[in-house]
């Protein structure tokens, strides 16, 4: 049986590299002057946040730290389950450290809420967020990111780390993916 391939018309540019380029820069200025010359822990959610946090680390600029943890909560579909998982922990504590969490997109909040709360009792100086893209529409928890690249509609996104199982990542851009 041939496999099911979506075709290039189901994607439609959403937020083209420029503009994604261009606002990260923003973001980086922004955190910097917020937090001073103060060394950051940004710890990247993967896999979806890797490309964003390559580009925000480097418009933050000065004394970085850069650290991983890998969460499960869609399983390859395009729904949240509402079951989060950590499936990949820090490899270093974070106690005492300005910690910024950096993430690809806020849903239903449920991933990032699990994820504060398990961070917040390892004592880190200050746990902040912040998430590229935001979909208020469907949040489940009254929570918000600190810092947000961009506010969407309530439709499925690829590109730019974000991924339809396993595929996409490696756009430039963010696109509307329509089934
Ligand atoms: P939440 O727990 O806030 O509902 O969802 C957060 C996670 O769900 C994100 O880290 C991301 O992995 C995934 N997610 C939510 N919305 C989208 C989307 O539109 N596209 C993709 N590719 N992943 C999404």
């Amino acid at each position: 049986m041939r496999e099911e391939r979506p075709t290039r018309d189901q994607l439609r540019v959403l937020i083209p590299e420029e503009r994604l380029q261009a606002r990260i820069k923003e973001l980086g200025a922004q955190i910097r002057a917020d937090y001073g010359d103060r060394p950051i822990t940004c710890v990247g959610v993967l896999k979806g946040s890797f490309m964003f946090m390559a580009d925000l680390v480097r418009a933050i600029g000065g004394d970085i730290r850069c650290e991983f943890l890998a969460v499960s909560s869609y399983h390859g579909g395009t729904r949240s389950t509402g079951v989060v998982r950590i499936t990949e922990d820090l490899r270093t504590p974070i106690e005492g450290q300005d910690t910024l969490v950096i993430e690809d997109i806020i849903d239903t909040g449920l991933t990032l809420d699990y994820l504060l709360r398990s961070l917040q009792v390892r004592g880190p100086a200050s746990l902040k967020t912040c998430c590229l893209l935001d979909k208020p529409a469907h949040r489940e928890v009254a929570l918000d990111s600190d810092y947000v690249g961009f506010s969407i509609p309530d439709e499925f996104v690829v590109g730019y780390g974000l991924d339809l199982a396993e595929r996409y990542r490696n756009l430039p851009h963010i696109a509307v993916y329509t089934p």
